[in-house]
Parts: C-alpha cells; structure tokens; sequence
C-alpha cells in the first residue's frame, strides 16, 4: 500500500488520483456493486482489535465486540473467527452471532428491555453473563431462570455518574440516563441479587458513553467501578469479572483519542496498583472496532447552486447513513478520482424528502455529476442504523480482504422490502 494518507483511516488511501481499500480501487466497486455501497476493510478491523489486545496482553481478558456498531454477519464472522466474544442487545443480536459462528457463552447481555422471551432463549443457548440494567429486570429474570430450573449469569450494569464528555445521545452513564443501576442501589442490589433462586452474580459493569476522546472520564470510571467491587465483595458478594464497557472513540474530523493499547495499559496500571490486576476483565468495544475500518459510498446525482447554498445531490441519503441528521455528526467526505478542477462549497445533501437529510455541510469539493464520493468513518452505526425510508432499498456491504472483494450483503430489493407486508383482502377483491 501507498502511505496512508487519509487521516485516520490507514486503510484507505489514494494511488495516484483513485482511493483504494487495501489493495482494491474503490470506484471497481462501485462500478460493480453500484452505490450507495458500504466498503469495510478486514484488516482495518483486525488492526483495531490488535491494538486492545496489545494493551491486555498477558491478562485475563474477554473482548466482547459491541455489534450494534455493526451487525452484519460477515463483521461478526471477523471477530468471531479473531476470538471476540459479543455484546449483544437484543434476541435478534443473539441469533446473528450465533449464526456466524460465535459462541454463546462468550455473549454478554445489555440493554435496559429484555423481554421474557429473550431472557428464555439466551438461557437455553447458554449465554456468559446477562448484564442487569435494573432492579425490576432482576427479579424477572430469576423468575424465568427458576421456571426453567437454572440459574442465570448476571453482571450488574452500574451507572458509575461520570460524564464521559460526548453527545447528549451517547452519554449513558450520568446519573439521570436510563441505563444502569444508580450507584447508591449498588450494593442492596448485589445483595439481593445474590439471595435468589435463580441467579448466580459473577460480574459488574459500566458503560459510560459512546465516541468518547479523553482519557479522563475513563480514569473515573475505572477508580468509581473499583470503589464499587470493593463495596460489593465487603458486603459479603464476590465478583468474578469487572467489565469496563466501550465507548473508546475515533477520528472523525481531527480528534485525537487515546489508543486503545495505551489507554488499556494505563488503566491496568490502576488495576494493579489496588490489587485487581489478575481478575477477570471484560471490554465492550464497537465504534473504535470498525467505525473507520467502512466508508460509503456515493454518486453524485445533480449540482444544484443557488443564491445562498451550493447542493451537491447524491444518492446516499440519511436512510442509509443517519449519523449527521440524528446527532449532527461529522464525516469527511472525499472523491473517489481527484479532480484538478477548481473546489467550491457545497452542501453534500440526499434524495430523501427531508431537510435533515444531509451528509455533509460546506464542504470544498470538486465535482461534476456522475463522480463518485466517499464518505468516510463510516463502519460503526451507519448500516446498523439503515431503514427503508422513502422506501429505499438498504445498500450492499462488502468485506476487502488484501486483493479479494466479498459481497457480504447483496443489496435489498423492492420484493424484499415488501415480503411480509399484504393487502387487506376483502379490499383487494372489490
Ligand atoms: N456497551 C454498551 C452497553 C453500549 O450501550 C455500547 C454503545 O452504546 C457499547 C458497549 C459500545 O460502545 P462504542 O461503540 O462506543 O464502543
């Protein structure tokens, strides 16, 4: 490969004029699979996973990839195959992993809502541990374990009350979020927890926030989660994991996060300095995973300038990429060919009938209709979050690996999208 030379994503870059995955040009791709299309480099991700690995090296740790921030079985099937075990959300989450060739008893479970049926189904598949968001999801779930005559795997998630410093919607550990068990339950919690029938506490966690650039939060939450295991074992119940979530973020538009090695070796160094260095760890990383391991990419539709704003209209809109419209987030967008022509300021708009359908603001872009633009950063809660809005098709997905392409999702058709809805009948017969 040429030397990266896209800032913060090593694994695209330009050769001469044309920007490559790996050692594939981009617009073969899109030539190919047409656009929108989302591209993810596999060694991109292996890349980012080393980088925790280098950071745990010789401790006891589980990596859990976090796989909302992409879901697709050719994604899980990387990290299953690199040893990872998953965190999941939901039932539907549980069967993509399984499907791909993960294990299930190195799934853990979040989320505030669990349902019955899924607390049923992942103590049948013998998941790892149930993160516990709640008091109430507590005696739900030993109920439904007692029923089946087991005792299920629980970690109790804590809201450590630190403020990780990122968007509102991503902050989950303040003290008023919905998530977690608020730090003065903690122990009554635990101990509770500890008296029924049908659950076996083996863990605690946290999870502060997502896309989070500073070491301090970390810090924090580290020195509260550890004041807390202290708490619990003191009141009589031993943990046998502490799981420090994810959250660890990425370069978007010139932040500068802490590397995942070296972040993980400075905590470990707190670990150790009280004692707890040998437990078992666990992570829950997802965006600094794969967030830029993808990009998207696009065709530009029409030029439209006007009096006050120049509209560059591509065929990706916020149904496939909903990351600007939902939290103003930030993607660099960038040809696929260079032009030498002259760069003016655009808004990088979508075909979607919404004002909020917009990729990218006052951009200084060279282009013409017919170009095709990338749109970086785009590996981690992009596709994850695609709908069918305005009734688009959800893009395909593709796996580089060195020279090879793999189409890991084909690209959703109308029958697709409209196979399990119907028409009313006694309606469709007039
Ligand atoms: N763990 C939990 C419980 C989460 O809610 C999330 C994301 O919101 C993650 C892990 C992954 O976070 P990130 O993608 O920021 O690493």
């Amino acid at each position: 490969m040429t030397a990266p030379n896209l800032p913060g994503q090593p694994y695209f870059a330009y050769r001469g004029n044309d920007l490559f995955c790996e050692e594939i040009r981009l617009g073969d791709l899109a030539q190919a699979h047409g656009t929108p299309l989302f591209v993810y480099s596999k060694g991109a991700m292996l890349a980012a996973l080393a980088a925790y690995q280098r950071g745990f090296a010789g401790r006891k740790v589980q990596i859990c990839y976090a796989m909302k921030a992409n879901p697709a079985l050719g994604v899980i099937q990387v990290f299953a195959q690199a040893g990872c075990g998953f965190d999941i959300v939901s039932g539907g989450d549980m069967d993509r992993v399984l499907a791909a060739g993960g294990q299930a008893g190195k799934i853990i479970f979040s989320g505030v809502g669990k349902t019955r049926a899924e607390m049923r189904r992942a103590l049948e598949v013998g998941i790892g541990c149930f993160n516990v968001e709640s008091e109430a999801e507590l005696d739900v779930l030993s109920e439904v374990a007692v029923a089946m005559g087991l005792r299920a795997p629980v970690s109790i998630r804590v809201n450590p009350n630190v403020d990780p410093q990122t968007h509102p919607y991503i902050s989950t550990g303040l003290k008023d979020s919905k998530f977690g068990v608020a730090h003065e339950r903690v122990v009554p919690t635990y101990q509770r927890a500890a008296s029924m029938a049908g659950v076996r506490v083996v863990g605690i966690d946290c999870h502060i926030g997502s896309q989070i650039t500073q070491e301090g939060p970390y810090l924090d939450a580290v020195d509260r989660m550890l004041d807390l295991v202290e708490a619990v074992e003191a009141a009589g119940v031993p943990l046998q994991h502490i799981d420090f979530g994810g959250g660890l973020g990425i370069d978007y538009q010139g932040e500068t996060p802490p590397d995942a090695g070296l972040l993980w070796q400075k905590l470990l160094a707190r670990l150790d300095a009280r004692g707890f260095g040998q437990r078992q760890l666990m992570v829950e990383p997802g965006r600094s995973l794969v967030g830029n391991a993808g990009v998207c990419l696009s065709e530009v539709l029409y030029l439209k300038p006007g009096e006050h704003k120049n509209f560059c209209i591509v065929d990706a809109g916020m149904n496939d990429l909903p990351r600007p419209a939902l939290y103003q987030a930030f993607h660099q967008i960038v040809p696929l060919s260079q032009r030498q022509d002259a760069a003016q300021t655009w808004d990088v708009v979508g075909p979607i009938c919404e004002s909020g359908d917009w990729l990218g603001h006052d951009r200084a872009l060279a282009v013409q209709p017919g170009d095709l633009l990338a749109v970086l950063s785009s590996g981690a809660y992009c596709m994850s979050m695609a709908s069918n809005y305005n009734s688009r098709g959800r893009a395909p997905e593709i796996l580089v690996e060195g020279a090879q392409a793999h189409l890991i999702r084909r690209r959703e058709t109308m029958a697709d999208q409209m196979q399990s809805e119907c028409l009313v009948e006694s309606q469709a017969r007039k």
